[in-house]
């Protein structure tokens, strides 16, 4: 493993950076990269909100084909489900020789929904967090960690701009370490999958369901099993099982060892070891691509779904009751903070 914590932005100074989207990530890098003195025009499609909000935070806005010619660096920031056609549409026919081309995540390079034209370089920094959290860290002089990647090197300097980038955003304030593409698309998609956002939503889901169908309150089901939750979290985050286990009580523990195995289990591992596998085989891939070409029929019922549950009617109302919540929202920019990644 290699990591990097000294890099700098010299490999990209009097560079042009296109970044192409302004969501999520895209808003965060443009900053971020803004402030560390580079050089950042945005493409977008002209007269979208994403548009709007980019002139308005100071920036050149440009159809993305436009931004792509003059750049010697191209942030592919859109979802990765448009990235197939503005590649072969904006970026291909207009990207210079020598010139990379950076992702935030391997997805579309990975499973070759993507195929990069041979004289370019491609090369990947992935944030281990939100593109608020990407901004907020930055602002206060910190960074979130970031994995980067060389795909290929066709300049011979691939390696030094992905650092260069990683540097500009504020991943060298934190944490470089070096992957490939397979590595980080894979380890990725299983994180959101399996824990972060599929894993834990299911946990909490069928905690709050079997406390109410015991009889118990809605809102005491919810303040035990989502509310509290963020402790613990902060807790993990902070250091780890040790410092969560530092902190809850003896009797919280005992349970802990002897009743979250049977929760969580052999079987559970070997779902997960399915999820894991239809990852790496491409079956994730293709199902989630012809899912979005067919328009979203299944993400748009299944959404729909979760976001009807009683959990969400329960939680809605005693959110409301916690005007500090609406505080911390505001701050972190809700939309931002929609997706893991
Ligand atoms: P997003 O949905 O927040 O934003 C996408 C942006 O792309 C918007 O500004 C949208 O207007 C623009 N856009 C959409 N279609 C476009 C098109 N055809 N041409 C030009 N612009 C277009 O996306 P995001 O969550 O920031 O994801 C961007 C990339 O970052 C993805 O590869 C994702 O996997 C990766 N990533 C995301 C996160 C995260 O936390 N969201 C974390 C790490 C990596
Ligand atoms: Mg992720």
């Amino acid at each position: 493993m290699s990591t990097e914590a000294k890099a700098t932005t010299k490999a990209l100074e009097h560079q042009r950076i296109a970044v192409l989207g302004y969501g999520s990530q895209g808003r965060a890098h443009a900053l971020n990269l803004r402030d560390s003195g580079l050089d950042v025009v945005i493409g977008l499609r002209r007269g979208g909100a994403s548009s709007a909000r980019a002139q308005a935070d100071g920036f050149r806005v440009q159809e993305p084909a436009e931004a792509v010619q003059a750049a010697e660096l191209v942030a592919v920031l859109t979802p990765d489900m448009v990235q197939p056609k503005l590649y072969t549409e904006a970026i291909a026919p207009n990207l210079r020789p020598g010139a990379a081309l950076l992702f935030a995540h391997g997805f579309n390079v990975h499973y070759k929904t993507i195929e990069p034209r041979a004289d370019i370089d491609v090369i990947l920094v992935a944030p281990k967090g939100p593109g608020a959290l990407v901004r907020r860290e930055f602002e206060i002089g910190r960074g979130v960690p970031c994995l980067y990647a060389v795909h290929q090197d066709a300049s011979g300097q691939a390696r030094e701009k992905a650092l260069a980038y990683a540097a500009g955003i504020g991943g060298a304030r934190a944490m470089l370490i070096q992957t490939d593409f397979r590595e980080e698309t894979e380890t990725d998609l299983f994180g959101e999958q399996a824990v972060l956002c599929g894993g834990v939503s299911e946990l909490v889901r069928h905690g709050f369901e079997t406390l109410v169908e015991a009889g118990y309150r809605p809102e005491i089901a919810y303040y035990e099993v989502m509310h509290e939750l963020k402790l613990i979290v902060d807790l993990f985050y902070e250091g780890g099982l040790t410092r969560m286990l530092a902190f809850v009580s003896e009797t919280a523990q005992y349970g802990d060892y002897t009743r979250g195995p049977r929760v969580v289990d052999a079987g559970t591992r070997d779902r997960m070891r399915a999820v894991l596998k239809e990852i790496q085989d491409g079956t994730f891939a293709q199902e989630w691509t012809a899912e979005h070409a067919a328009g979203l029929p299944n993400y748009q019922a299944l959404k729909q779904k979760d976001l009807e549950h009683p959990i969400e009617i329960v939680g809605a109302a005693l959110r409301a009751r916690m005007p500090w919540l609406q505080v911390q929202q505001a701050a972190t920019a809700t939309p931002a903070l929609k997706k893991v990644g």
